[in-house]
């Protein structure tokens, strides 16, 4: 594994300039498919005797350099890119469970991820019970017989809840199953939750590492440390039938997962990043770890400025001093606590909208992560098909308003959104 540091690795990792006609940017392999010189040789890349590319939607050169770049910057042993985030979520989960199979997992999610676990994979026979991270033992408590998942949000979209990942991946182990966490609010430069006990990272690409709002793309990284042969996962330690009786664990090893993400998961689902999209994401990689210090500056800054407007209700950002979750980002999350913010427009529903439909240089979108500031009101647009209970336990009330602060001039951001406070009635 790499020793370089992060910052260098998001710029190197993966990519043999002498392999690529001396290509210092990483070049775009725009192509379906690869000539094998002979029908042994595509025997062997079949069974896997010799490793090489086959097909686009199992894997690509463009591709895999982003791959083993995110492997190096998380600190994984392998990873795999999706066409989203959501693709990686769907895939990765589908690829473990089946019917039957039950996740313990946060109630604050990204809306997409809640109904995904709530109402699509319950049809698959694949349930979960969601509980209030902010006290890890109700992980424990939730256990069943069934439970084959934890699955978290490192800091939760939009709750923006720090999670104790050691707590909850203490009770992970205990109960035998891998530790899934969705990384992509911190990101791999202010938090690396394999340090802290994921066995499993997932990361939507279109938020902060491709960061200029391009190109959707997702990826897990597999931290290679789960035992899959723990008697809770036959299909890794049994013949599969879904590739002529490979037995995962014992011809994969620490890689087991890794590979079946590929050979069964983007074979039989198709989720494939375009190797287009995955050279747009490799040069926001490129320059994550300067523009996230600056979305974190320029965060920072603006939450305590919201703090002293008499618009403001409450504002929500785990580096302020009021935050409840201060401690735990003090201590997960020490270099920067990313770019989002929440706050509570005072007048409700109402006036949240308002400030919403007259700040100029916030865009009004569903989207976190650009290097444009961006707003939504949940209530009435990502959420608005939850119902209040469900509104309260993933942490958006009527009144919020989020935040992605983007690398703008900070003076200029307060400026507008002094403008848009005038709106309010
Ligand atoms: C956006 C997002 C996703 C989904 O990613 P897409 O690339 O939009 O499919 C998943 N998790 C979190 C935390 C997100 O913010």
């Amino acid at each position: 594994m790499s020793t370089l540091k992060l910052a260098t690795n998001a710029l190197h990792a993966g990519h043999d300039v002498t392999a690529n006609a001396g290509t210092r940017a990483v070049p775009i392999y725009q192509t379906t498919s690869y000539v094998f010189k002979n029908s042994d040789h595509a025997a062997n890349l079949f069974s896997l005797q010799e490793l090489g590319f086959i097909y686009t939607r199992l894997n690509n050169p463009t591709n895999q350099i982003l791959q083993e770049r995110l492997a190096a910057v998380e600190g994984g042993i392998g990873a795999v890119v999706f066409a989203s985030g959501t693709s990686a979520i769907s895939t990765g989960l589908l690829t473990l469970l089946k019917a039957g199979d039950h996740i313990v997992a946060s109630s604050s999610l990204y809306g997409g991820t809640y109904n995904l676990l709530k109402v699509t994979l319950p049809r698959l026979g694949i349930t979960t019970t969601f509980v209030d991270a902010d006290n890890p033992d109700n992980f424990k408590h939730a256990v069943q017989d069934n439970t084959r998942a934890f699955f978290v949000e490192s800091l939760g979209n939009p709750k923006l809840d720090v999670l104790d990942l050691e707590a909850i991946a203490v009770h992970s182990k205990a109960a035998g199953v891998p530790f899934i966490v969705d990384n992509t609010v911190a990101s791999p430069v202010l938090l690396n939750p394999i340090k802290h006990g994921a066995d499993i990272v997932i990361h939507s690409l279109t938020k902060y590492i491709g960061g200029q709002g391009t190109s959707l793309g997702g990826a897990i990284i597999d931290a290679g440390t789960f035992d899959w042969a723990n008697g809770k996962f036959p299909e890794f330690t049994e013949p599969s039938a879904g590739y002529h009786g490979l037995v995962y664990h014992e011809a994969l090893g620490a890689a087991a997962y890794t590979f079946k993400l590929i050979l069964e998961g983007l074979r039989d689902f198709g989720g494939a990043l375009s190797p287009f999209n995955a050279f747009q994401i490799i040069q926001g990689l490129e320059t994550l770890p300067v523009r996230i210090k600056q979305h974190s500056e320029n965060a920072l800054e603006l939450a305590k400025w919201l703090e002293q407007q008499d618009e403001v209700a409450w504002v929500n950002y785990p580096g302020l001093a009021s935050s409840k979750y201060k401690a735990l980002s003090d201590k997960y999350l020490p270099k920067g606590q990313s770019g989002v913010i929440t706050f509570g427009a005072k007048g409700g529903y109402d006036a949240a909208k308002a400030i919403v439909d007259n700040s100029k240089l916030f865009s009004l979108l569903a989207n976190i992560g650009d290097t444009k500031s961006l707003i939504i009101h949940p209530a009435s647009t990502t959420h608005q098909q939850l119902t209040d209970a469900e509104q309260e336990s993933t942490g958006t009330s009527k009144d919020l308003i989020r935040l992605s602060v983007g690398i703008e001039d900070i003076e200029d951001l307060k400026a507008d959104l002094k403008e848009a406070f005038k709106a309010i009635k």
